[in-house]
């Protein structure tokens, strides 16, 4: 045995020993879990012996659902987050001031920036950035990645002008005079995406994959060990392989593939024309990601027509005939399908589609997923638990105040339900949780947090309490269940002999602290096949 962690307070997820007290690995795997007097045989002279004295430990955290590769460039682009900005003026400051230190056609970047946090929904124009940066092009993420603010320069890089038509799933939003005002919804920012993208990797060139491996630190210094990145980009695939090559990638990725741009139909995965994104044991792929319905123009979840009455849907990426050919498609290339669903419209379009597909193509466990499964219905869950469908959700959506309350519910009518994980796993469904970050924090204790107590940030609430889990069932949604997501329960997820020694030191028991310290626990050691790659 190399590594004998003693004494401890161990957390498994494995149902047949929950709690034990120590863990032993050998060449990256647990081969005891157990008494501390029965891992304590094991030791050898060789054995590196770790004493807890208490301390807690459980499965690495498993996030299924986040955006690695758009995170990748951070340390070296704008921090635009709101807070700590609280201005328009702020944001435009910071912008300005890397385009001073930035020679003239250097792609700057800017994350976090919030347009509905600011006062009247304010949104930065293109020609407030053309006034700070004149002389290169600029584009700022909105944070739920949906949205992204452009200058001139950069919308005279992605071909779009005043003549340029709206695409079929996106907005160019236009002044008074009729010429882009620098707003880009959805589909319309695909350019802008790739185009800096591909400047990124073409200026920091070798140095890109040293900037992949310092984010996964981030990623383990919150306790996560494997990770989902929900849509790979072809560049940032090429900048993955890099780094895998390399032995950069510390830790397991899953890549979910979609279009050549980032809200693009992903047709020629489907049909088998571009690779799977299976590169390696630790670089996966094998999931295709489609977007059912969009965040903006209706960042409600829901339309709201003239005369005041509401309806579930919003604007529709694809028609269901269209939808049904697609997964489809990616079903019967042995792709397993995961669709992007806010609304009730949205996932009844999902499991429709995902009900065709197995009618066509019966398959005993394709583990189809819906991601986010804001506002499902009742039935909607029984339909989801009897399919065998994994609802990839975001309890930190909780905790940013992203999700609308009840009573906001019932005066939509249609029976929609909140982010309702209690009830979820109360009908048998599979539910994993994940952090979409950087669209919510990326910590999964400050996510465990929040659907233990439904509340927000700033700590109102509690939002609709009767769907609050436990802790224990919130672990298991972020190690067991999130493992089984990505296809890796076999791998990783508990902690039992056999699998990957993935694991997290904390300084506090969830399960037992009161739930409001949750999210002031601390991730002193993070564990990966057994090394020791985070020590605080
Ligand atoms: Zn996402």
């Amino acid at each position: 045995m190399d590594k004998a962690l003693l004494g401890g307070n161990v957390l498994t997820m494995n149902e047949g020993a929950p709690r034990v007290e120590a863990v032993g690995f050998e060449k990256g795997k647990i081969v005891a879990a157990g008494a501390t007097a029965e891992v304590s045989k094991m030791v050898g002279s060789d054995t590196q012996v770790v004493h807890l004295a208490g301390r807690t430990v459980i499965p690495g955290f498993v996030d299924p659902h986040n955006h690695f590769s758009f995170t990748t460039f951070q340390p070296v682009s704008v921090d635009c987050s709101v807070p700590p900005h609280v201005s328009i003026n702020g944001v435009l400051d910071a912008i300005g001031a890397a385009a001073k230190s930035a020679p003239p056609g250097q792609w700057i970047w800017g994350w976090g920036f919030n347009a509905r946090a600011m006062e009247g929904h304010r949104r930065i124009t293109r020609k407030q950035l053309d006034e700070v940066a004149p002389d290169n092009p600029v584009t700022i993420e909105d944070s739920s990645v949906h949205a992204a603010y452009a200058n001139t320069a950069a919308l005279r890089l992605a071909g779009i002008d005043r003549n340029t038509p709206d695409p079929d799933h996106g907005q160019i939003l236009r002044d008074d005079n009729g010429e882009p005002d620098g707003t880009l919804w959805e589909e319309a920012l695909n350019s802008v995406y790739n185009l800096s993208l591909r400047a990124h990797l073409e200026q920091y060139g070798d140095y890109a994959v040293d900037l992949v491996r310092q984010n996964c630190q981030r990623y383990m210094a919150a306790g996560i060990t494997s990770v989902g990145d929900a849509l790979v980009l072809p560049e940032a695939a090429e900048m993955y392989r890099q780094a895998d090559t390399l032995g950069k990638l510390p830790f397991r990725m899953h890549q979910m593939l979609g279009g050549d741009g980032f809200f693009s139909a992903p047709s020629r995965v489907a049909s088998g024309d571009t690779g799977d994104g299976n590169v390696s044991d630790r670089l996966r792929g094998g999931t295709m990601k489609i977007f059912m319905d969009p965040v903006f123009p209706s960042p409600a979840l829901i339309q709201e027509h003239p005369h005041g009455d509401h309806e579930h849907i919003g604007a529709r990426y694809y028609t269901q005939e269209e939808a049904d050919i697609i997964v489809l498609a990616a079903h019967r290339r042995g792709l397993q399908v995961a669709i992007h669903c806010l609304g009730t419209w949205s996932i009844e379009q999902a499991l429709n589609a995902f009900e065709a597909a197995l009618k066509a193509h019966p398959a005993s466990e394709p583990r189809f997923r819906i991601e986010h499964y804001s506002l499902p219905t009742l039935e909607q869950i029984r339909r989801t638990a009897s399919m065998g469908v994994v609802s990839v959700m975001q309890p930190a959506f909780v905790y940013t105040g992203a999700v609308r309350g009840q009573e906001r519910a019932e005066e939509l009518g249609g029976g929609a339900l909140v982010f309702p994980f209690k009830t979820m796993l109360a009908e048998g469904v599979i539910v994993a949780a994940s952090s979409d970050f950087p669209c919510a924090p990326l910590e999964p204790l400050t996510g465990i947090y929040a659907v233990v107590t439904r509340k927000t940030r700033l700590g109102e609430g509690p939002i609709v309490p009767d769907e609050a889990v436990t802790p224990l069932e919130a672990l298991k949604m972020y190690t067991l269940n999130a493992a089984y997501a990505m296809n890796r329960e076999h791998e990783v997820g508990s902690i039992e002999t056999g699998k990957r020694a993935d694991l997290a030191v904390l300084s506090h028991d969830p399960t037992s602290v009161d739930p409001d310290f949750i999210r002031e626990i601390s991730v002193e050691q993070t564990y990966v096949d057994g090394e020791l790659l985070h020590n605080r």
